[in-house]
């Protein structure tokens, strides 16, 4: 392990080391992975940690595993590499664009999948909705061993996660049917969306939904499923028109932050009409 001049950079080169420091650093230390939203901190004016443990020097966190039941992502993967290593898998469609449209160029070939899905305070991760409509679990490795969850029940408990403990891998099923992802920046490169819907679904041979799962990003703190509307949506025929008048009529489910891009009733009108476009892009129309 290297240990920066001022004490403040620990670069360990396997899992079981990082985990050994962050124990020992407790509150005072903190993963560092890609660090696009850690160097931000002071225009957040947030304090940042006394010393930082890089992943990047761990090999098993930069793996991608690709069979044909599942996607296995380390924490590692940075945005590009994911879109690159998926990018022709019919039904991962929305996967890729989230990890492909996001921020900007440099942005997705230092920023992590695993930072994306633990920073709290990030409302506008693409990654989290995209992988909500997929059920993704996630594994949480600690000294006393590793442990796997659904991704939903994760963002319940990430801010509440002892330290020493890191997020290694994404466990995504792989599903029939095709998925698309839908997302409003409002100047072209390098803002947080707006708002963003995720949608992955499944019909029967009549054209009737059989499965489907939307969620919702940067309209709420936290990413989330829509419920009601997949409950109507079920057993109907999708097509995009229809699509927006129903998501219409189902808005009471949310409640829209205020924040520096939009307010909360834009993020939350403008749903609608990226759930349009998100059913046309499954939909290949
Ligand atoms: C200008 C700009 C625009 C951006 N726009 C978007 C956008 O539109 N959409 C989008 O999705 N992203 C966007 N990002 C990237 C966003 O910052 C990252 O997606 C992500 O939130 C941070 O990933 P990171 O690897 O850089 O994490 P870091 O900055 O290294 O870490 C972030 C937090 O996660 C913790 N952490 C990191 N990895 C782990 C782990 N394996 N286990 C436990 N804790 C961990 C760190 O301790 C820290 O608290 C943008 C970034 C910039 C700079």
């Amino acid at each position: 392990m290297t240990v920066a001049a001022h004490g403040s950079l620990l670069v360990p080169s396997s899992l079981d080391t990082a985990i050994a420091a962050l124990t020992d650093l407790g509150e005072d230390g903190a993963p560092f992975a890609g660090g696009t939203w850690i160097m931000r901190a002071p225009i957040r004016h947030e304090a940042r940690k006394a010393t930082y443990v890089a992943l990047g020097r761990i090999a098993e966190l930069r793996e991608i595993t690709i069979t044909p039941a599942a996607l296995e992502i380390g924490a590692g993967v940075t945005h590009a590499a994911l879109a690159s290593a998926i990018t022709t898998l019919d039904d991962l469609r929305g996967l890729a664009a989230a990890a492909g449209r996001s921020a900007n160029p440099a942005v997705r070939a230092a920023a992590t999948v695993g930072g994306n899905l633990c920073t709290v305070a990030f409302a506008a991760a693409d990654l989290v909705p995209a992988l909500l409509c997929l059920d993704a679990e996630v594994e949480i490795a600690g000294a006393g061993g590793r442990e796997r969850m659904m991704l939903e029940a994760f963002l319940v408990r990430r801010g509440t996660l002892a330290p020493g403990h890191l997020l290694t891998r994404i466990i995504v099923p792989r599903h029939l049917g095709h998925s698309a992802h839908a997302r409003l920046p409002l100047r072209k490169a390098g803002d947080y969306p707006v708002a963003i819907v995720s949608l992955r679904v499944a019909c029967d041979p009549s054209g009737r939904v059989r499965e489907i799962r939307i969620a919702v990003g940067a309209v709420e703190p936290v990413a989330r499923r829509w419920p009601m509307l997949e409950a109507t949506l079920t057993g109907e025929r999708l097509d995009p028109e229809s699509a927006a008048e129903r998501a219409a009529a189902c808005l009471d489910a949310f409640t829209g932050r205020d924040g520096i891009e939009a307010p909360g009733w834009y993020r939350v009108h403008i749903l609608p009409t990226l759930f349009r476009r998100a059913v046309a892009a499954a939909s290949g129309s």
